[in-house]
């Protein structure tokens, strides 16, 4: 937290804005707006998985639908086709930025074209910050007519090309849990294109009521909107977003320096014109055994490390969906490893860390 944040929350109680509308949620619609500028309208709501659901609605994703999904994410990304009552494919990862890979998402459209069902949507993910190649997805998107929602959860703050992470896509996504680059504790906002898709989103974030003296309703609603305490953490939050992404990046360089010799880790650099906001810092092992014994041994020296995102088409709740695969995500489950990353880690905890990595290896 930046300290900020509670003169906010005090203006809310002060104010009795206690609802999910008022002036903090209109305010940090604005600050999220003048972030991502680009003529992008924001939706301030309850979650990311939320506004990656109002997104499928509004692209008018239904029962029997397909909708094309990066298969190495976080479950949320899949979940909401699902509540619609639609279909994921998965598609596969490529090596140079571990996000969808073009050619096999490529190869997936046509095959589902030619079984007789084109995809809905694309949902392409910049995981762990670093952006999805942004230009051959959409080339491949446009060949085929199929609009892309950019999720853009992890990436708040993360540039391709010079351009925002969150309006990259037809419809964008950002989450604001309690885990990610900043935090309203639990909260999300859709990013679109025109102030009408907004006005649309917040109209069924809000439960469809219809302009009545009574209550009017003709279509179905959601309660999706963001309360107006938590967007005041949310205002507070934008005013250390960029110390936050430096912090990031400099642990991440941290490892890096630290590992840079070790010729069983390697890391996952920027490509020219990738800008990552480094939200997690992740290694890839020589070996799955690596990994794991790793893993295992910074436990025994009470440090956290996780594995990367297990990919999708290898859930139970997902097993059964098509998927296009080239083994690059998972082989990137099997080496990968997450480490301390948060933006309050201090340096003698950093050397901590790199004390146990190196002890592991000197061992093993
Ligand atoms: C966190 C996350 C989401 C979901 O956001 P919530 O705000 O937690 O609902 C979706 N996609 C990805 C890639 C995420 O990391």
């Amino acid at each position: 937290m930046s300290g900020n944040e509670l003169s906010y929350i005090n203006e809310a109680f002060e104010t009795n804005w206690v609802a999910p509308l008022g002036p903090n949620v209109n305010g940090f619609e604005s600050d999220l707006q003048s972030y991502l500028n680009d003529n992008r309208h924001v939706a301030a709501l309850a979650s990311g998985t939320s506004a990656l659901h109002l997104s499928l609605i509004m692209l008018g994703v239904g029962i029997g639908d397909e909708v094309i999904c990066q298969s190495k994410t976080f479950s949320a990304s899949a979940n909401p086709i699902v509540y619609q009552g639609a279909s994921p494919v998965f598609v596969d990862s490529e090596r140079d930025t571990w996000n969808m890979c073009p050619e096999q998402l490529e190869i997936a459209i046509k095959d589902r074209i030619s079984k007789g069902i084109k995809p809905k949507a694309i949902i392409a993910v910049h995981l762990y910050g670093m952006p999805y190649k942004v230009d051959q997805i959409n080339e491949v998107a446009l060949k085929y007519s199929i609009p892309v929602i950019e999720d853009s959860a992890e990436s708040l703050g993360s540039l391709y090309k010079g351009k925002n992470c969150g309006t990259l896509g037809d419809f964008s996504i950002l989450s604001f849990n309690g885990n990610k680059i900043i935090t309203t504790s639990g909260g999300g906002a859709l990013v679109t294109k025109s102030k009408e898709l907004k006005q649309k989103a917040v109209f069924l974030a809000t439960q469809a009521r219809d302009d009545a003296p009574h209550y009017l309703h003709s279509q179905i609603g959601y309660n999706y909107r963001m309360s107006n305490i938590v967007a005041g953490i949310g205002r507070g939050q934008m005013t250390i977003l960029d110390s936050h992404v430096a912090k990031r990046r400099s642990n991440h360089q941290f490892y890096f320096d630290a590992f840079k010799h070790n010729n069983r880790i390697t890391f996952l650099q920027e490509p020219e014109g990738y800008f990552s906001n480094r939200w997690l810092s992740c290694i890839l092992l020589d070996s799955k055994e690596t990994r794991e014994n790793l893993r295992l041994a910074l436990e025994k020296e009470n440090i956290e490390s996780r594995p990367l995102w297990k990919p999708m088409h290898q859930q139970p709740v997902f097993e059964k969906y098509p998927s296009y695969l080239n083994g690059v995500s998972d082989e990137l489950f099997e080496k990968g490893l997450c480490l301390p990353s948060g933006s309050n880690l201090t340096d003698n905890e950093l050397e901590r860390i790199v004390l146990a990595i190196n002890a592991y290896f000197v061992t093993c």
